[in-house]
């Protein structure tokens, strides 16, 4: 199965009321795990990579590692750049082996986003990369939520493959239970047929996750709550078992491999909404 764009993803997720998985990585181990997750499930992922992580792994060495083993795997795996920020960033991402990005203009003005996404879904799209752009900013405060009266148009004029909506979700592990706002999720769909995305998508209940996917999220960002979740898990089994031998960096990729993997299958079903 050939490493796979949005467009091949997400308008059949929603015609079939599941969503996409977005697992963020940070390391080539998560991409191992994820790849295995999705090839043992039979069900599409998208690995992603944010521009921001940069420094620490180059995005190229993401990329290129990451779409050698969507390329050689059965199952259709997106590779994707998460909130690319710079013409820059987006360019070196296609150019290694991403086969989708994103462009993050919320924090400019409504007709700059325009602008910019435009510039890139030209460049994009003439490749067969996808694109995916943010209306409204993602986090806190209902003032930064998509308004629903500039979906249409935003869709329209820039052509992209997937909308990264601003309902209520945030980056990181909430510390409170997070309030979706599925009624505006609701007009925003009414607006547009264009796939919708979750950010900060890790640790909302299932009910949630059920509502969003039936009104029409069809990619869902997932990182923070299974990253704590499974590094807490190693640091507890690496505590329990020293003493008895010694302790080497293997035994804690062993684990990383293994927790992510498992954690990554049962998301991967939860989304799928059935075999649960
Ligand atoms: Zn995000």
């Amino acid at each position: 199965m050939p490493l796979v764009s949005l467009d091949e993803l997400l308008p059949k997720a929603s015609q079939n009321n599941y969503a996409v998985p977005g697992f963020n990585v940070v390391n080539l181990e998560m991409i191992i795990s994820a790849v295995k997750a999705a090839e043992k499930e039979q069900s599409p992922i998208i690995i992603e990579y944010t521009e921001n992580d940069d420094s620490r792994i180059p995005l190229e060495y993401i990329g290129q590692f990451a779409s050698c083993l969507a390329k050689a795997s059965d199952t259709p795996i997106c590779v994707h750049l998460d909130h690319g920020n710079t013409l820059k960033g987006i360019m070196r991402a296609i150019k290694n082996g991403y086969s989708s990005v994103m462009y993050d203009g919320a924090n400019l003005s409504y007709q700059e986003n325009v602008k910019n996404t435009q510039k890139i879904v030209e460049i994009a799209k003439s490749i067969g990369v996808s694109v995916e752009a943010e209306l409204g900013q993602i986090g806190p405060g209902e003032d930064n939520y998509t308004d629903p009266s500039l979906v249409k148009d935003f869709t329209k004029s820039t052509g992209i493959s997937a909308l990264a909506v601003a309902i209520g979700t945030e980056h990181g592990v909430y510390k409170n239970k997070p309030k979706v706002d599925l009624k505006r999720l609701k007009e925003i769909r009414e607006k547009t047929a264009t796939p919708l995305v979750m950010h900060g998508g890790s640790g909302l209940d299932t009910k949630t996750y059920e509502k969003a996917i039936d009104i029409g999220v069809s990619k869902i960002n997932y990182y923070s709550a299974m990253s704590n979740k499974v590094t807490e898990k190693i640091v507890n089994n690496l505590q329990s078992t020293r003493g008895q031998h010694e302790i080497y960096l293997q035994d804690s990729v062993d684990l990383e491999l293994e927790y992510f993997e498992e954690e990554m299958k049962k998301i991967i079903r939860l989304f799928r909404r059935k075999d649960n």
